[in-house]
């Protein structure tokens, strides 16, 4: 496997009049050619922010990157210029969001905004672009789609807007797709086609995804591998298999613990983990979950823990895999 987009020790910051919020705090992610990264965490992670930073979509000022390196094919964007940035963002790197309508142009008709890019990043004929124009919305399964290509955003439904977006993210054939919730506020049976099509489109276009998304059923439905955020931090990375049935950290036992399962009864709880995030305008120095951690040691207050390798596909960072630590929470991976 190829990787297609490496993060090296990402730090990102955003000033407020309250402070300086770090929102990433040293991140180290990888995607390889084709596959599907999910990136799951509470919100406030650090989830939205890291993708946003791929594409240097932070708004700044108040946000910065401070520190890191994001390597796609080799190029480091955080290097990029404007100019660069513009291009990739065009045809290198697609993303799509929860409300499409943030970044639909309401103004522009749907055809015209996938014709756009072709003819500005791929030098497309205005022939050309209006056929393959109406290709991709035939593509994303959207009715008629030669009348359909002269409609507005506001003609359509919700679902068909996020159908839209993701045939204008993918016409110019992105190496990267990078879709951020895309199916949160839609209702449960076109979620599942918007992500059936996302995963066809994929095979057909070797395109890798990140997902960043709340919802395990989606992970296990959708992606190789995972990536756990915590408080502005990779806190567990593995392949599904891993993370769903040998979960390292105890915050991905408690978020394991709270995915409702075939079994599960309308009156049990869904075991939320107890307490907040971390205060990211003065993030411990330790373990970003000792407070809420029913394992913390006192070394984890104290000290970040290294990243161990638990086999050559999953990583984790916890005190509890130091070769002293006492050996606990094999009781809590009784979760199917
Ligand atoms: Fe819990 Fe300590 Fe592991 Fe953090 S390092 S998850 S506090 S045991
Ligand atoms: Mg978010």
């Amino acid at each position: 496997m190829k990787t297609i987009l490496e993060i090296n020790d990402l730090h990102v910051s955003f000033q407020t009049y309250a402070g300086e919020v770090k929102a990433v705090r040293g991140v180290n992610l990888r995607l390889e050619k084709g596959e599907t990264l999910a990136i799951v965490g509470e919100s406030g992670s650090g989830k939205s922010v890291t993708a946003q930073s791929v594409m240097r979509l932070i708004p700044s000022p108040p946000g910065r990157i401070k520190k890191g390196e994001i390597l796609f094919d080799g190029r480091d964007l955080t290097k990029a210029t404007e100019k660069e940035m513009f291009k990739i963002r065009g045809s290198e790197i697609g993303m799509i969001f929860q409300d499409p309508m943030t970044s639909l142009n309401p103004t522009m008709t749907v055809g015209r905004q996938i014709t756009e890019g072709l003819m500005w990043h791929q030098k497309f004929s205005q022939a050309e672009a209006n056929k393959r124009a109406v290709e991709m919305l035939r593509l994303v399964g959207i009715p008629t789609p030669e009348r359909r290509a002269g409609q507005y955003p506001h003609q359509f439904s919700g679902g068909m807007r996020q159908r839209a977006m993701i045939a204008i993210a993918l016409a110019c054939n992105p190496k990267i797709l990078i879709a951020d919730e895309p199916t949160t506020a839609l209702d449960v049976t076109i979620q599942a086609q918007i992500l059936e099509l996302m995963t066809e489109l994929q095979h057909k276009t070797e395109t890798a995804i990140i997902l960043i998304t709340h919802d395990l059923g989606v992970v296990a439905e959708t992606a190789q591998r995972v990536a756990v955020m915590y408080g502005g931090k990779v806190v567990e990375t593995g392949r599904v298999d891993d993370i769903f049935y040998q979960p390292r950290h105890p915050y991905t036992w408690g978020l394991m613990h709270s995915m409702p399962r075939l079994d599960w009864k309308q009156d049990e709880d869904l075991a939320p983990i107890p307490g907040s995030p971390p205060d990211l305008f003065d993030p411990p120095k330790g373990c970003p979950f000792a407070d809420r951690c029913p394992h913390a040691m006192h070394i984890c207050h104290d000290e970040m823990p290294e990243v161990t390798e638990v086999s050559g596909s999953h990583q984790v960072s916890c005190w509890l895999e130091h070769p002293q630590a006492p050996s606990v929470g094999k009781d809590s991976l009784q979760i199917n």
